[in-house]
């Protein structure tokens, strides 16, 4: 039994699981937030307890510190050493990694030189991992992509038709997101297909939403673009559309480039159609209560599923299995009806209305036995992905 520590490193955040593999027994989680400021916060969870505390953390190596400190004074381990392995979440693997790899100089030069493709994030992660290598310099580090299981994609899925140039001089093309939650969700899905071959459609609705299509475990496409701004309608972010809106707004209104992305991003989507906030539970209570325009973003924002569920089931050449997953997915039965309803016809899925209700945060499936395509809710789990791939990269004999 070997202590395996799952990371997540934002730029102002630090999340953590500490594991125990291989048995992938979690013994501890927690949280760094606030980073940088004199009220930071750190929350820990351990044996089924949840403290927090508000502390000055200036940068992300004192977070470290924080939470290595807790751990030995909490006798969850008795010294650094008896943390093998570390695993680092990161956003934008380019066109470099297709799996997971051992960090060394050129693994760092690598995701540093794809830092104008994810500024925010692969910026953080590095600084993450190195406030990990001050704290624990002897611990080996593995980085996991979120890019990673989107590139089994084909050109046609992949590129997109702009002027060639930019394709190959700036590697501008579609690397999707989230891709460790679909690679784990088509791997737990596997159980409910009986095909040789099985072809899914995997739904990750969180307040970032992403769909994949895969085939024999691979993915084929994927719904989000160049950056986590593309595919389907999401809580704040837009999600595809007629690339001229931008210029229009930025014509009519003056606005700067970087104005309007950021409004795309942290406006639009649910958000921005309903008025009313980026959470869907929020919306969901306003169109309740008979406001239009929270009822017409949910609306808008099940169509653009149903329609790439449409795309993905032909490019598929048909589907074996549909999964509804994250924080929307495993939890809102309201928000997978009002997918489910525009899709049943067309590719006759049919679903039991009880079973979707019960189905809050626990895997099952809830179509019916006649369905022509199963639906299955799976939470997901990318820190259990990521203490793996840590583990059978590091430690495993
Ligand atoms: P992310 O990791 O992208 O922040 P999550 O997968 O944690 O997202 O999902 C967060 C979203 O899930 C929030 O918008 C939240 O409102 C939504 N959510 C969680 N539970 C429910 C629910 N019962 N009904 C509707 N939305 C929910």
């Amino acid at each position: 039994m070997e202590k395996v520590m799952s990371v997540n490193c934002g730029s102002s955040s630090f999340k953590f699981k500490l594991y125990e593999m291989p048995e992938e027994t979690v013994i501890c989680s927690g949280i760094v937030e606030r980073i940088g400021h004199d009220d930071g916060i750190f929350t820990i969870k351990h044996d089924g307890k949840k403290e927090t505390k508000v502390l000055p953390v200036a940068d992300h190596g004192y977070a470290v510190q924080i939470v290595v400190d807790a751990l030995v004074e909490k006798h969850i381990i008795k010294s650094i050493d008896e943390i093998k392995a570390t695993g680092h979440r990161i956003v934008q693997g380019g066109a470099y990694f297709d799996r997971s790899v051992v960090f060394n100089d050129d693994v760092y030069k690598k995701i540093e030189s794809l830092i104008p493709l994810a500024p925010l994030h692969n910026k953080a992660h590095l600084v993450g991992y190195d406030a990990f290598r001050k704290v624990l310099p002897n611990t080996p580090a593995v980085a996991v992509f979120d890019t990673a299981f989107h590139q089994t994609m084909e050109p046609e899925d992949y590129l997109f038709p702009i002027p060639y140039e930019y394709t190959e001089k700036y590697a501008i093309r579609r690397y999707g997101a989230h891709g460790t939650s679909h690679k784990y969700l088509s791997e737990v899905g596997t159980k409910y297909v009986t095909s040789k071959h099985p072809r899914m459609i995997i739904c990750h609705l969180g307040s970032g939403a992403s769909i994949t299509a895969t085939k024999d475990g691979k993915c084929v496409a994927t719904s989000m673009g160049l950056t986590p701004l593309g595919g389907i309608m999401m809580n704040s972010r837009t999600g595809d559309m007629d690339p001229s809106v931008f210029y229009q707004i930025a014509s009519m209104t003056g606005k700067d480039v970087e104005t309007i992305f950021q409004e795309m991003n942290k406006q639009s989507g649910l958000l921005g159609v309903s008025g009313v906030s980026n959470d869907s539970r929020d919306v969901a209570q306003k169109a309740h209560e008979g406001d239009k325009r929270s009822k017409l973003a949910m609306d808008l924002w099940a169509r653009r599923i149903a329609d790439y569920i449409g795309q993905y089931y032909v490019r598929l050449g048909g589907c074996d299995l549909i999964i509804f997953s994250a924080g929307i997915g495993e939890n809102a039965p309201e928000y997978r009806e009002i997918v489910l309803e525009r899709i049943k016809e067309a590719l006759g899925v049919s679903y039991d209305k009880e079973l979707n209700n019960k189905a809050l945060g626990v895997e099952m499936l809830i179509s019916k036995p006649d369905s022509k395509i199963k639906v299955a809710v799976i939470p997901t789990d990318e820190e259990v992905m990521i203490a793996r791939d840590a583990y059978n990269l590091c430690l495993k004999k």
